[in-house]
């Protein structure tokens, strides 16, 4: 694995300016692969890892950058929570680690660096640099990984009775007989014009 400033200059190349978040994403990665033994996410180990992260914000990002893990892929789980947290999986051993960046961290970043001026600038260089308690809890978690989430080839395809569109990997839904998308299921994020 690259040096943390390594890896924040490519952060900064991916995701297109350097935040606090590409900071925070990028040592929540390293934590995370560090604490379920994964020393080479995106070489060797790039088929042992499993990122679900529970927050669309800068630091997905940054934890895309270090692990390599891509919502394409399949390794990289998006989970809707609206939390700045992320679980790194070992899918060899089994193993997981949920990463949370903590509220209390601006404070400690104000307390570290009192003489920066500007907010962003002082947590900027404070989560660089503070240790990893004064801004992560992080906890040992287990997490089931169905057969129709895993990467590799989709388990199923199927096709919507209602719109006729293709349905991958058993998210078609059983209602009356019927086999529906679940848009057509009444679960649908538009509406046609
Ligand atoms: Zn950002
Ligand atoms: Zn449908």
């Amino acid at each position: 694995m690259e040096t943390m400033e390594e890896l924040l200059a490519r952060a900064e190349t991916s995701h297109g300016h350097m935040c606090a978040g590409q900071v925070l994403g990028v040592r929540m990665a390293l934590l995370g692969c560090e604490r379920v033994g994964i020393s080479d996410p995106r070489g060797a180990e790039r088929k042992n890892i499993i990122v679900y992260v529970e927050i669309d914000r800068c630091a997905a990002d940054a934890i895309n950058t270090v692990t390599g893990c891509r919502l394409g892929k399949r390794t990289m789980k998006y989970l809707d929570y609206g939390k700045l947290a992320a679980t790194f999986l070992n899918t060899k051993t089994g193993e997981a680690v949920r990463v949370v960046a903590l509220d209390t961290s601006r404070e400690a970043a104000d307390r570290a660096f009192p003489e920066i001026e500007n907010k962003y600038d002082r947590q900027l260089q404070a989560y660089k640099v503070l240790p990893e308690e004064e801004l992560f809890k992080i906890e040992r978690v287990r997490v089931r990984i169905n057969d129709e989430d895993q990467p590799g080839r989709p388990v199923s395809r199927v096709k919507c009775d209602e719109c006729g569109e293709g349905i991958n990997d058993r998210r078609e839904v059983a209602r009356e007989g019927q086999t529906l998308c679940r848009a057509c299921a009444g679960e649908a994020y538009y509406v046609k014009l």
